[in-house]
């Protein structure tokens, strides 16, 4: 890149860049030529790296407005602990992120499921006010890569509709069409409890009892694959995850977890996630079936230790099988558990920051691309190519 080119490309400062960025509907992927300007400042090649990028979060929990976050959750503060929660929209938080979109997760077993039938209600009830979000124009939900890039384009906050924990199923594969009808595009077949009709298969952080992915386990990624669902084994046992790797005929997501050799500082805070965390192995049969990784912000107490955190799995399964799944409540009452709140200090959007310090930590645009979004959009479009 010559001198000339260089004083064409200004540096920008961190909030120019990221109203850029935010409105940047540029090229999918920008070549490393176009990316590579010599002595071009950490801020303007960020924003580059954005406008390329597709962002997505693979693990978020989202509440749609005007329901009221963690409905079922001991922890949530009581109000006079806390301050009032910001009047912000799951489209104006998504906007803030600078991600293209988030997998929108309902925690299916957190929900008060006294009997059968009552899970797929309150999924369903949840689809429904997401719907509503919808209508009013604030979100999109992506049902196939078309979506998604469209989404990136003109800067349409976005999710990709998921569930954690498939208790709505309870021996009911069809239920899982019903659902996919409804716009559900990602399923994680576990969570903490099993299935109170047929469960799906061990957990890792319940003693195993299943031998595994069972029978029934096996036909709901078979169902899966056939409608083009993506299949997330985040809190699946390693048994678990050899089963499906028998049966699947599509590559499959670990949405959330970390490697077991970051332990990050607070060691009460690792033993209490450890049985969450995976192994080499466990990490390399996900990537064996072209799958994905999501790394999540839990064990990190920084963006630093956190691109540290990416870093320790992209050298265990290699760049093309990592991405991000923050396991964070986008939307969420709770002090320091947004996204964009993820860590102290963090002012510029999650997904912006996340790849400024990629940049400064060695890592390649291509490299943050992929990690930041791009390898979950190849297994997306694989799993879903050819269906609405
Ligand atoms: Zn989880």
């Amino acid at each position: 890149m010559n001198s000339m080119s260089k004083k064409q490309l200004p540096i920008l400062s961190r909030r120019e860049f990221l109203t850029t960025a935010a409105g940047a509907g540029g090229a999918m992927l920008l070549g490393p030529a176009e990316l590579n300007a010599a002595g071009e400042g950490v801020d303007a090649r960020t924003a580059r790296v954005i406008s390329g990028a597709i962002g997505i979060d693979m693990h978020n929990h989202v509440y749609p407005a005007g329901t009221e976050p963690h409905p079922w959750h001991d922890q949530a503060p009581r109000k006079d602990e806390q301050p009032p929660a910001p009047e912000l929209s799951i489209a104006e938080e998504i906007k803030e992120s600078g991600l293209t979109a988030a997998c929108a997760s309902f925690v299916m077993d957190f929900a008060p499921n006294k009997k059968p039938g009552d899970a797929r209600d309150n999924l369903l009830s949840w689809l429904s006010a997401i719907d509503a979000e919808l209508e009013k124009g604030h979100i999109r939900r992506a049902l196939n890569m078309n979506d998604l890039r469209a989404a990136h384009a003109h800067s349409q906050p976005t999710i990709v509709q998921t569930v954690e924990g498939a208790h709505f199923i309870e021996g009911h594969l069809d239920r899982i069409e019903e659902v996919y009808k409804r716009g559900l595009r990602h399923l994680q077949l576990l969570h903490d409890k099993d299935d109170m009709v047929a469960p799906l298969g061990d957990t890792n952080t319940n003693p195993a009892h299943l031998g595994g992915l069972t029978a029934f386990g096996a036909e709901v990624i078979k169902e899966c694959n056939r409608l083009g669902i993506v299949v997330d084994l985040a809190h699946a046992s390693h048994e678990t995850v050899l089963g499906a790797l028998k049966v699947a005929k599509h590559p499959f997501i670990v949405s959330h977890t970390s490697l077991d050799s970051w332990t990050g500082k607070n060691p009460k805070t690792f033993e209490m996630m450890k049985p969450r965390l995976i192994g080499r192995e466990h990490a390399k049969v996900v990537a064996e079936t072209g799958g994905v990784i999501g790394v999540w912000t839990h064990l990190t107490d920084s963006l630093k230790e956190f691109v540290g955190s990416i870093k320790a799995m992209a050298d265990a399964v290699g760049i093309d099988h990592v991405g991000i799944g923050s396991d964070t409540d986008l939307l969420s009452v709770r002090v320091g558990q947004g996204t964009n709140k993820a860590w102290p200090g963090l002012t510029g959007g999650f997904f912006n920051e996340v790849a400024g310090e990629m940049l400064l930590q060695g890592f390649t645009p291509g490299e943050i691309g992929k990690v930041e979004g791009g390898n979950f959009c190849r297994v997306f479009g694989k799993v879903t190519d050819g269906r609405g």
